[in-house]
């Protein structure tokens, strides 16, 4: 099992995206706080911590935890919004401190769309900034991108604009929007995506990674609108293999040690007529958010889901 435990070391950012799902609440945690939240995973055998959520970088200690994770020989990676990076001096900070890997959040791979997105002009040429010096500085880049109605349509045009100007990512993720912490504008409601046509873009995007050799991942989609690639879904990886997360938050939630019940959202009616049901998260947040979203219920034979629970478990 690959367990990962995130660490939230502050709760502020240099960025205000309409969809945030951790609103600034101006928290940190100091120095010494992270590094007993590194020993807590260390002794709970976890395979890798996360810095994250927002906006890590931020953190005046970050580079002192990352360096004590390696010390003591814990996987780590950041996950960022890129702004900081973009000067090539703090990237090289870190890069000296052993960051192997960071998680960029792009959106788009339209300037405008991205800027819009996370409401601060120049946000994306920064961005670009980040990710040609962290390659630069042999640190390992994936993508995040959150799926949502302003780039719901070119999911596969984003991949293709980043594989093309930066070949040696190999790696990506998409995270549909989380609506439960967002803030709850006009602006940041209209983001809201349209399952059907994120579908379509999706997976012309995870066709094209697939033919070029690289990975993905995609979380908090129903498996019907990811036919094909449903091996991919983040949640149906977490309940074949049963693994579990652990987030230290920074709000009123302060820790939650996610496990299977935590990996299954909302289920429909016609979810029952679903082969896929028992493997498959269903729709997240569907009665308060999401209700306007159909679901397909798929017909499989039985040596074809085995077949998909063995590529999951990397059996075949
Ligand atoms: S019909 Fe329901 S159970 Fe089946 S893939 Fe869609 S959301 Fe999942």
């Amino acid at each position: 099992m690959a367990n990962i435990g995130y660490i939230q070391v502050n709760r502020y950012c240099n960025n205000q995206c309409h969809f945030c799902s951790n609103p600034s609440n101006w928290n940190n945690i100091s120095l010494e706080r992270g590094i007993e939240l590194i020993d807590d995973f260390i002794k709970r055998e976890y395979k890798w911590i996360i810095f994250t959520w927002w906006e890590p970088t931020l953190s005046p200690d970050l580079a002192k935890w990352i360096k004590y994770a390696n010390d003591i020989w814990m996987e780590n990676r950041m996950i960022s919004n890129g702004m900081m990076c973009s000067d090539y001096n703090f990237s090289k900070k870190l890069a000296d401190a052993w960051l192997k890997l960071v998680h960029f959040s792009v959106y788009s791979c339209h300037e405008k769309i991205h800027d819009f997105l996370t409401d601060t002009p120049g946000s994306w040429k920064k961005l670009m900034m980040s990710i040609t010096n962290a390659l630069k500085l042999w640190v390992r880049v994936q993508i995040n991108t959150v799926i949502n109605h302003y780039n719901e349509n070119h999911l596969d045009k984003t991949v293709i604009f980043l594989t093309k100007h930066f070949p040696q990512i190999k790696h990506f993720v998409w995270n549909n929007l989380d609506p439960l912490m967002m803030r709850k504008t006009k602006t940041a409601l209209s983001t809201l995506p349209n399952y059907d046509e994120a579908s379509k873009s999706l997976l012309k995007a995870m066709a094209y990674l697939d033919s070029t050799n690289r990975t993905f991942r995609v979380e908090r989609f129903p498996l019907c609108y990811m036919q094909w690639y449903e091996r991919a879904s983040t949640e149906t990886r977490k309940i074949v293999k049963d693994e579990e997360r652990m987030v230290h938050f920074l709000d009123e939630r302060e820790t939650i040690r996610q496990q299977w019940k935590h990996w299954e959202h909302d289920k429909l009616e016609a979810c029952k007529n679903c082969d896929l049901n028992s493997i498959c998260s269903g729709i997240y947040e569907y009665d308060n958010y999401y209700n306007y979203v159909n679901v397909y219920p798929r017909q499989l034979s039985k040596s074809d889901k085995e077949e998909l629970i063995k590529k999951i478990k990397g059996i075949v």
